[in-house]
């Protein structure tokens, strides 16, 4: 699974909407990318953040999942270019 693929099933995974294989496949991936570790942990803690609140359900802000898929981004591409 590449980091990109990871990003896009995250929410997915969170909401128990995915796949048994593509949910190990994610398991295997942040298992061995501290990269989408990162930006998994902080996703999964803030939606359990917001699961936790009594108040009405409240979806992560686009601006949010934004920030977080272009900080991913950056840090794959200077991961990507250390290996060249
Ligand atoms: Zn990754």
């Amino acid at each position: 699974m590449s980091c990109r693929k990871l990003l896009s099933e995250i929410s997915n995974y969170l909401d128990g909407e995915i796949e048994l294989t593509v949910r190990q496949e994610l398991e295997e991936h942040i298992a061995k990318c501290p990269n989408c570790w990162v930006i998994f942990d902080t996703t999964r803690k803030t939606v359990q953040i917001y699961q936790g609140c009594e108040c009405e359900p409240y979806p992560i802000p686009v601006s949010l999942q934004t920030r977080l898929q272009e900080a991913l981004r950056k840090l794959c591409e200077e991961s990507q270019t250390k290996q060249d």
